[in-house]
């Protein structure tokens, strides 16, 4: 293979937005920045065809070929995890996956797969093509995934119930309390299916991470160096973030976005951001403590808030709700938008984050800590208050907060007890107010700078795809001396 612009490689998606936007968000990068053939094969349900549609109307340089995901309701139920679900739902749509790669006009030269198409390895095998993996949020959970098979032969009982927390060789500990969601249970059927990932990641020729050298210094290194931890994972790795989605154009004559017209009136650096990413909920309790942290806190605010996922007294979605005006939901404190109407911007389910984001008004953000509302807060010089309640969100904070040092952290775990209100008004204050906000923030703008040295010419992320990209190219000629 001569130079590396005819290179045809295969991106597997699994079903749902949030898995197939960090891939499109790959498969651009490759593109654009490598100039690689990409087409995107998106195990899709019925429902995300339409969006797949729009996205490949805008001139985008990428081919998206959806793959259907068949029913797998009777494989599944109520009871079934999601995580669990994932991979039962790719598992049944690999002979599709298979028949839609049959079916290409040009056969990928390489196949990059993402966190639950891990099972697609045999595909890649049965082509005699390279194949990696790609892993969206952190070295640090990719190596707890990949190094968990020593853990689950050599601890008996729960590790919920452990008080020790688990030592990867070169890592930052995990504590149990922060593990991530499929290893709450043993013998639920999702503790395997993650096991399994985590050898299945092991197996490929490399494994991509959404991270960057400034970020993770230290498991990096251990990823390359530890030789404890290299007996059992030995993967090449290739940090190639931070990949962040960009903001979307809005269309000519919509205006701008009332949000942000009011950012527009608020000091720099001044307005706290509130989110708990696409399906984050709390409790009416704890809705109503932060209400009031909030409101005590004295400062200024923008709210995502939703109905509480324990019904509450008034569950009803009423989209209308905007900054002090339309009728206030029950479960916030009676009078909250009329008392913090001067200082407070409250919207119902949903509003644009990375806008907000972007703003240069929003001095903090108050997040769930999914790994993209993470990646799009640090990138745009806003600290976080962490506040993480499922999947690897936990892990996320502790390592923002106590690796990283560039958010604070309650001290009680969101999900296992009720964050008072006290304390989050002394958090907002700490990242608004006091000094040591404004190490924080410091240590933030040095990151935000770090991730775009890493992904420009040169720099690290970048370098790290152009390895891959020069990986490929040798596999590929020792694949097809293989062969012939
Ligand atoms: N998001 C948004 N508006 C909202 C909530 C979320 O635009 O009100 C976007 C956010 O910008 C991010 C994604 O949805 O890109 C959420 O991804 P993340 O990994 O943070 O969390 P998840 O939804 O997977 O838990």
């Amino acid at each position: 293979m001569g130079s590396s612009h005819h290179l045809h490689v295969a991106l597997l998606s699994s079903p749902g937005m949030g898995h197939l936007i960090p891939v499109l968000v790959l498969g651009d990068r490759l593109a654009t920045h490598h100039h690689l053939k990409v087409t995107v094969l998106a195990i899709t349900t019925p429902a995300e065809t339409q969006f797949l549609k729009s996205h490949q109307k805008s001139n985008s340089p990428i081919d998206i070929v959806p793959v259907p995901a068949v029913d797998v309701s009777g494989l599944i139920d109520e009871k079934t995890q999601v995580f669990t679900q994932l991979r039962i739902t790719v598992r049944e749509a690999l002979p599709q996956v298979r028949s839609t790669i049959a079916g290409l006009a040009h056969r990928p030269d390489a196949l990059i797969v993402d966190i639950f198409c891990t099972q697609a390895l045999p595909i890649a095998e049965e082509l005699g093509i390279p194949r990696y993996a790609y892993h969206p949020t952190t070295a640090w959970t990719a190596t707890l995934a990949m190094y968990f098979q020593v853990f689950d032969k050599s601890i008996t009982g729960q590790f919920v119930d452990r008080l020790e927390p688990l030592r990867i060789p070169g890592c930052m500990p995990v504590r149990p309390e922060d593990m991530v969601d499929p290893l709450m249970d043993r013998d639920d059927q999702q503790y395997r299916e993650y096991v399994n990932l985590g050898i299945e990641y092991t197996q490929f020729d490399g494994l991509l991470v959404n991270t960057w050298e400034e970020l993770e210094p230290n498991t990096i290194k251990a990823l390359r160096e530890n030789e404890e931890l290299r007996g059992v994972v030995k993967v090449p790795i290739y940090p190639i973030g931070p990949l962040k989605r960009s903001v979307e154009s809005k269309n000519e004559g919509d205006g701008r976005d009332e949000i942000l017209e009011w950012l527009d009136r608020q000091p720099a650096e001044s307005v706290l951001y509130l989110s708990f990413g696409s399906g984050g909920m709390l409790t009416a309790e704890q809705t109503a403590e932060l209400a009031w942290g909030l409101e005590n806190s004295q400062q200024r605010f923008v709210w995502v808030v939703r109905p509480p996922c324990d019904g509450g007294p008034d569950s009803s979605i009423n989209p209308k709700l905007e900054g002090g005006g339309g009728a206030a939901p029950d479960y916030l404190p009676e009078g909250f938008l009329a008392r913090t109407k001067d200082v407070g911007f409250v919207v119902q389910m949903w509003a644009n984050q990375i806008e907000i984001l972007t703003h240069p008004s929003v001095g903090g953000f108050l997040s769930h800590c999914g790994w993209n509302s993470t990646l799009e807060s640090l990138t745009n010089n806003v600290p976080i208050i962490a506040w993480p309640l499922y999947a690897e969100q936990k892990m996320n904070a502790a390592m923002l907060a106590e690796e990283v040092g560039v958010a604070v952290r309650p001290a009680v775990t969101p999900t296992e007890k009720v964050v008072r209100r006290q304390e989050i008004e002394a958090m907002v204050r700490t990242l608004l107010q006091h000094k040591e906000g404004e190490a924080i923030r410091e240590r933030v703008k040095k990151l935000k700078v770090s991730g775009e040295i890493a992904l420009s010419k040169a720099g690290s992320s970048y370098n790290s795809m152009c390895e891959l990209v020069k990986d490929m190219e040798a596999r590929m000629l020792t694949k097809s001396r293989e062969i012939y």
